[in-house]
């Protein structure tokens, strides 16, 4: 029993010895830990640093085939960088930009679809993606795809007006005059300022102007009254409104609207003059036209060369009361008066058949060059237009007011 004894109290010994302790096996743990969680942190920094110059260097390739006028092989970087990285949305943005403004609709598409599609993207980026996709699709004439994912944003993206304020303008572009006026309605319901407030009086006349070609008077006065409430004091539409009074047997009152129009808006002169002449004749009232003409000029509306000029650009000049005015405006304007002094007798009036020559002559010259500009881009043209096909501002052509004789090339450039 004795002997047994030191045994157990020997492995006792041995077993404190041998026991871990608690406080330094604390700092191992924490040192250790502390050691891992250093070196991952710097290998993923290290990851991040070789990441983010990878991108740059992959940035700068895209950019120079950019430059090396390579830009499917630099749509192709930038789509790799697209799938990857946040920061580059707003290159996207501008490449894509670029590119349709460069008429590669084909990879304005593909950019900004790649951002569309892409997983997670904010959902600030991805209805502006679908927003600059609409109008890759408008540029490329694709306009029902455009209309499809107008109306999508319309209905759940952040900015239903921008959405709205688009669809206008592909209804205006196809010429879809009650969808575009019923776009326009949707604008203002939700808080939008259209563009162009005044455009959705033009629909309505667009519309009522199909309808007195149908002979539908019933629609197109109710068409002009809508575009009325639109826009007070409307020079088109109360030159329609005049024109199917015209042809519903009331030239008086058609008269009474072209006169008010003209002293409104003498820039359209030019439209209401035969239609002035039109009801006189209808009315058995010939002196009713040159009344109007009287009226403009006593009231300093117009001089004589001008409504002269509006007369010839218009086509209707075979009148005493306008071949009056081209007599005064051939005496009172130098070129002219040098130009025609050679052929009429000197210090003689000349007779109704030489001024009509001289309006005839006139009007080929007239007819040989732009007789409209646009007051927004510069655009010439030689129609009337209601809407510019250059800049879609609608009523901004103007009469380019004096002939002129200088070759093209050496007039002033036009703006825009
Ligand atoms: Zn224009």
């Amino acid at each position: 029993m004795h002997c047994a004894s030191p045994r157990p109290a020997g492995r006792l010994r041995r077993r404190r010895k041998t026991a871990p302790d608690p406080v330094n096996t604390f700092w191992a743990v924490f040192t250790g830990t502390l050691a891992i969680g250093w070196g991952a942190t710097a290998a993923y920094a290290e990851y991040r640093r070789r990441r983010r110059a990878r991108r740059r260097e992959r940035y700068l390739e895209g950019l120079r085939f950019l430059l090396d006028d390579k830009p499917e092989r630099a749509l192709e970087v930038f789509l790799g960088l697209a799938a990857n990285d946040d920061e580059t949305i707003d290159t996207h943005f501008a490449l894509g930009s670029l590119y349709r403004r460069r008429g590669e609709v084909d990879r304005a598409i593909r950019v900004h679809q790649s951002l569309v599609d892409r997983p997670g993207i904010d959902p600030r980026y991805r209805d502006a993606a679908m927003t600059e996709l609409a109008r890759d699709f408008v540029r490329a004439g694709l306009y029902d795809r455009a209309e499809k994912l107008l109306l999508q944003l319309a209905e759940s993206g952040r900015d239903p007006p921008a959405a709205l304020a688009l669809l206008v303008r592909i209804h205006e572009l196809q010429h879809d005059w009650t969808q575009a006026a019923a776009a326009h309605e949707r604008l203002r319901a939700a808080g939008g300022v259209p563009e162009q407030p005044v455009a959705i009086a033009h629909h309505y006349c667009e519309l009522a102007e199909a309808a007195i070609a149908d002979r539908d008077f019933a629609r197109a006065r109710d068409l002009l009254r809508r575009a009325r409430l639109e826009q007070r004091d409307f020079g088109r539409s109360a030159i329609l409104r005049g024109d199917v009074a015209r042809m519903q047997g009331d030239p008086h009152l058609a008269t009474q609207l072209y006169r008010r129009v003209v002293r409104r808006d003498f820039h359209l002169l030019a439209l209401v003059l035969p239609r002035l002449a039109e009801a006189a004749r209808q009315a058995g009232d010939p002196d009713a036209f040159g009344g109007a003409l009287g009226d403009l000029l006593q009231n300093g509306l117009a001089s004589r060369s001008e409504i002269a000029y509006a007369a010839i650009v218009s086509g209707y000049y075979d009148d005493p009361a306008i071949l009056e005015c081209v007599r005064e405006w051939i005496s009172a304007d130098n070129d002219l008066k040098d130009i025609t002094g050679a052929l009429l007798p000197s210090g003689a009036d000349p007779t109704r058949e030489q001024l009509l020559a001289v309006a005839n002559a006139m009007r080929n010259v007239v007819l040989r060059h732009a007789r409209y500009r646009c007051s927004e881009c510069g655009l010439d043209s030689s129609t009337f237009l209601w809407q510019c096909p250059g800049c879609k501002s609608w009523d901004t052509l103007r009469g380019i007011a004096a002939l002129e004789f200088l070759p093209r090339a050496a007039r002033p450039r036009a703006r825009g």
